[in-house]
């Protein structure tokens, strides 16, 4: 049996719309109102929510068989208001440790919890090049000296808290997001493309007039980059997990960017051997790019659902992204095989 064709503009149109949506941990719900929307379009799926606020979609179908779950987040780093200093500037808290170098002079959205938004951009305190000149670059890059100044005119705490900034608020770097030469460069590919893959596979099937051989939940996960995104919210009748999340790309590692990966340890240990073979036959029956890895500082989110005593078997499949947790990049290539790989195991 031949897999549904991929409607690849409407999985780059997608997932280009989440991107620019900014969803830092705990921040992520205006992420989760979009592909809930963009969900509802599909009678098949029941939605519901978490009460910490996770999407879960379920597809029922006739079959005597047990249920199976994949999960996706669209939870991002980001950073919360710490500080305002006396000039005025913010101090930050980093969300899911995004390292300070990786978003020296990026800009930022600071989202008050009133609703207001605040543009600005990370500096370093040593940042102009007349005053500091070298020795700007040997300031170290950390929490106290990295700084946002904020686009307005203020020059004192007072102002800044008078703009209806508060400790706390919301902190979103910008995506940057470029598709070019098939290639899609942008900030938190992960797991924004993941989600988009699961979207897509879900399309095509409905596109196709298919549909899965099993009752399917998809959980749309808030709280992976924090390590519980969905540690909670699979069913517990559910016997197979999959876990889509990027796989990791650079020196030593196996994953490219033009092929999906199974990932078969990360940092939290290894993942279910029969799940593993079952996805390999798949792959290698449908004719799919795919590579085994192993990454070397990565938890998931079907890991947090094992440590909760979420009693499945776990796998963990994704898309090849160079440069994680900076400034990533995937190619249509590796989101197509991502997405053929949800749909043959949906359909098995
Ligand atoms: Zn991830």
């Amino acid at each position: 049996m031949s897999l549904p064709t991929i409607d690849q503009e409407y999985l780059v149109d997608f997932l280009v719309k989440l991107l620019n949506i900014a969803s830092p941990t705990g921040f992520a719900e205006p992420a989760i109102v979009f592909v809930e929307k963009e969900l509802s379009q599909f009678s098949q799926l029941q939605l519901t929510r978490t009460r910490k606020g996770a999407l879960v979609a379920k597809w029922e179908v006739e079959s005597t068989e047990a249920p199976i779950a994949l999960t996706a987040h669209v939870d991002t780093l980001g950073a919360v208001v710490k500080e305002i200093k006396s000039n005025g500037r913010l101090k930050l808290s980093r969300i899911g440790g995004i390292q300070w170098p990786t978003v020296e002079t990026e800009g930022v959205w600071v989202l008050s919890s009133k609703g207001e938004k605040v543009r600005g951009s990370v500096l370093i305190d040593t940042a102009s090049g007349h005053i500091y000149s070298a020795a700007g670059s040997e300031t170290p890059r950390n929490d106290e000296h990295m700084e946002v100044r904020l686009d307005a005119r203020i020059t004192s705490e007072k102002e800044t808290r008078e703009l209806g900034i508060k400790i706390g608020d919301c902190v979103a770097f910008d995506p940057r997001v470029e598709v070019t030469n098939g290639f899609v460069r942008s900030r938190f590919l992960d797991d924004k493309a993941c989600v988009a893959n699961m979207v897509s596979a879900i399309k095509s099937l409905v596109d196709a007039g298919q549909e899965p051989a099993r009752t399917t939940y998809f959980l749309i996960s808030n709280y992976e980059e924090v390590g519980h995104g969905a540690s909670t919210g699979i069913p517990s009748d559910v016997v197979e997990l999959v876990t889509v999340d990027m796989a990791v790309v650079g020196k030593g590692q196996e994953s490219d960017e033009f092929s999906a990966t199974l990932c078969i340890k990360d940092s939290g240990g290894v993942y279910h051997e029969g799940l593993n073979k079952k996805l390999r036959a798949l792959a290698e029956q449908h004719g799919i790019p795919y590579k085994t890895d192993v990454y070397p500082f990565y938890g998931s989110d079907g890991e947090a659902f094992w440590r909760a005593g979420g009693d499945v078997a776990l796998a963990l499949i994704g898309p090849g992204i160079d440069a994680s947790h900076n400034y990533e990049r995937a190619h249509m290539d590796g989101l197509g095989a991502t997405t053929n790989w949800i749909m043959a195991y949906l359909l098995d």
